[in-house]
């Protein structure tokens, strides 16, 4: 070591033991973390949400971009969740395919039409999603990844997370890459679907919409007045997709009524059965759009 390495080596030390403050991170290594921003290609619509991490010059997040900003503003989703609306208020088929009847103890009709009311928004013919959604943030950044406390994109069968991200202390939403394959609802062909829903008819709006239910300004804020999370079904695995849903209620698998209103899947899949349902029908010409599935899920597979 030459002799002015060690020397400043000495001085290091030295500094370093009188003023412990050094050990800190310097302040000028510290940034502040990014702020969301409108939608980055264009105009946002009215209570459009919010958009962190994406670059618009890059092909796919454009893509991405595009996607996320039609699901809110040509009404997919409201159309969607005012289906479900529907659905609850008159119990309809699709309703009654993952959720309870109302009863003496529990009003679960009147939870699941003021949830899903909330993320539809008025009912004024202008309104295009809840003024909620225009609070919510979708980061393009995989934020839950260095967490191991939380699901991130590596926990298999992970579509999209909602959680608050420690570095910004904002509640956010990340889809995760499979979720991009899924497609516009609209474009779902009905010829090709089985007499039961399933995830043939599987659109992104579906899984924006399970990940819009699971912000703490959507739950507790409605008559619900709890946080609505993934639970999971008897053999200890998560309540995804039209079987699993289906099964929180079934008298021959959970019967367990109290689940589905909790459950953030059993939402989503009822709004788009009921969306999927009114576009089939519709094409088709017949106005008894709830009769368009005649079967329920079948029962799920129990995990060993
Ligand atoms: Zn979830």
């Amino acid at each position: 070591m030459s002799l002015s390495k060690v020397l400043s080596l000495a001085l290091i030390l030295a500094v370093a033991r009188a003023s412990p403050v050094l050990n800190n991170p310097s302040p000028v290594l510290r940034r502040d973390p990014p702020a969301p921003s409108t939608y980055p290609l264009g105009e946002a619509c009215d209570h459009e949400w919010q958009y962190l991490n994406f670059n618009p010059d890059d092909d796919t997040d454009k893509a991405h971009l595009e996607l996320l900003h039609y699901v809110i503003c040509s009404r997919e989703i409201r159309m969607m969740s005012i289906l479900g609306q529907i659905s609850a208020k008159d119990v309809l088929a699709p309703y009654k395919r993952y959720f309870p009847e109302s009863d003496e103890e529990d009003d679960f009709q009147t939870h699941v039409k003021d949830v899903l009311g909330l993320i539809a928004g008025t009912s004024s013919p202008d309104e295009l999603i809840g003024t909620v959604v225009g609070t919510f943030v979708v980061d393009n950044l995989d934020f839950a990844a260095d967490d191991s406390n939380e699901a991130d994109c590596n926990d298999e069968g992970t579509l999209a997370y909602t959680l608050t991200d420690r570095l910004d202390s904002r509640e956010k939403i990340h889809f995760c890459d499979p979720s991009w394959t899924r497609g516009k609802a609209d474009d779902v062909d009905c010829a090709s679907l089985d007499p039961f829903p399933s995830t043939k008819m599987d659109s992104f709006s579906r899984i924006a919409l399970h990940e819009m239910l699971h912000y703490s300004s959507v739950g507790p804020e409605t008559s619900l007045a709890q946080q609505i999370i993934d639970v999971k079904n008897e053999d200890g695995e998560p309540a995804y997709d039209p079987p699993r849903v289906h099964g929180l209620i079934d008298p021959e698998q959970d019967e367990n009524p109290a689940m589905p209103e909790i459950n953030a899947d059993s939402y989503a899949w009822m709004s788009l059965d009921a969306g999927i349902s009114f576009k089939c029908m519709r094409d088709w010409g017949n106005s008894d759009w709830a009769s368009f599935f005649s079967q329920n899920p079948p029962p799920y597979e129990a995990a060993e």
